[in-house]
């Protein structure tokens, strides 16, 4: 990553900060344009991920919806340029105020997941004269290689309707007179990297379509959800993932009747590559078997280290003007400050020689990064730096 004039804005910016790579979002966005939305697919941003106000303006231009999980996010992405009718709400545990908010707004979609809770979104919405349009998430029991917190789609989950709850709810929507019945939805897991669950997720579809229209109801919205992942490890090789072939899938697999639209509710895969946590080394703990690079950022600030176990890789930004012939390279464990053991960023990651004031970037912090930090500790809260403000 180029890190002079980022280094130079360090001069009078706090860290720990977040720094976003507009550039890269662009790239990534770019991609989408060409391979999703161009060919007639509705890609939705997923604001789970990543909810900064700059962000969310520039995907809402790029001509992105929203997809939220959160009477919040509805608000947030109205309050950023998203329309009414371009935003999803999804999630499993809605509140009857989360709900009007969406009533009332005339939101694209509700994405249901229990009868429970269409029976409520029925009372709501003919309490307030409106029609709720809804998509019914399903549970399509598809596998997926990816940390268990993060997988979404198996029956054990809490999310979607199961295939026996499935008959219930089709039984019950032609009398559900507030509800206007637009279609599934699916979302099963995060960070899946490779194509072949998204494939088996389309036959799925495929089944289900067939089998609710063999009930007499029409599926005019066929929303495949998110969880296309993204290469930590080698985050300036690979940008962005291979939207193409991710799209490619579903033109393959996925049967789409002439009334249907297909949608996508993507996060991770947009930003990710583009935000980077930025953090001063603050002291070099050398022991008789470890040495720890202590930095002032924390869990606090990035907690998927503390949460998945999941890996960022770590690129020193600072250079030592003495050592420019030969580089020195040691072996670290890089831990934040908080009072926590799982507080760790890394465990014996190879960096060239570090010292007190060094700027280490942690890459890969796009998503799920900056919206789940947290005050613990009473952490301050520094200002975002983007690329094109430098
Ligand atoms: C989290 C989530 C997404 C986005 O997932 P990514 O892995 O970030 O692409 C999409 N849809 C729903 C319903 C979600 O909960």
């Amino acid at each position: 990553m180029t890190s002079d004039r980022l280094l130079n804005a360090l001069s009078h910016h706090a860290t720990p900060c977040y720094y976003y790579d507009m550039d890269v979002l662009n790239q990534s966005l770019e991609q989408v344009q060409l391979h999703g939305i161009q060919k007639g697919y509705h890609v939705h941003f997923a604001l789970k991920a990543n909810h900064e106000p700059k962000i969310l303006q520039h995907i809402q231009k790029a001509g992105l919806g929203a997809d939220c999980v959160s009477g919040g996010e509805v608000q947030q992405a109205l309050d950023h340029g998203f329309s009414p009718s371009k935003i999803a709400f999804a999630g499993v545990g809605k509140t009857d105020e989360e709900m009007i908010l969406g009533l009332k707004n005339d939101l694209f979609c509700f994405n249901v997941e229990s009868y429970e809770e269409l029976l409520v979104l029925n009372n709501l919405a003919s309490m307030l004269g409106k029609k709720a349009r809804v998509a019914l998430r399903l549970n399509p029991n598809v596998a997926v290689q990816t940390h268990k917190y993060i997988t979404t789609g198996l029956h054990e989950n809490k999310f979607g309707i199961s295939d026996d709850e499935l008959v219930e709810v089709l039984n019950y929507l032609p009398d559900a007179k507030a509800i206007d019945f637009l279609g599934v939805h699916f979302h099963i897991g995060s960070q899946i990297t490779e194509l072949s669950p998204f494939e088996q997720l389309c036959k799925k579809c495929n089944e289900y379509v067939r089998f609710i229209e063999s009930k007499g109801l029409q599926v005019r919205v066929l929303n495949m959800g998110g969880g296309f992942g993204v290469d930590y490890e080698n985050p300036d090789q690979a940008p962005y993932p291979d939207f193409k072939s991710f799209f490619e899938v579903f033109d393959r697999h996925l049967e789409v009747r002439e009334n249907q639209e297909v949608h996508f509710e993507l996060g991770r895969s947009i930003i990710a590559q583009a935000g980077s946590l930025i953090t001063k080394v603050l002291y070099i703990k050398e022991r008789t078997h470890k040495n720890f690079a202590v930095v002032d950022a924390g869990m606090t600030e990035l907690i998927r280290p503390a949460l998945y176990q999941a890996v960022h890789h770590i690129d020193k930004l600072t250079s030592d003007q003495d050592s420019k012939t030969s580089k020195n390279i040691n072996v670290y464990d890089v831990v934040g400050p908080i009072c926590e053991s799982s507080d760790t960023f890394r465990t014996g990651i190879e960096l060239e020689t570090l010292k007190r004031g060094d700027v280490l970037a942690i890459r890969s912090a796009g998503a799920y990064g900056q919206v789940m930090k947290s005050r613990y500790n009473l952490r301050p809260d520094h200002p975002t730096l983007y690329s094109d403000e430098l």
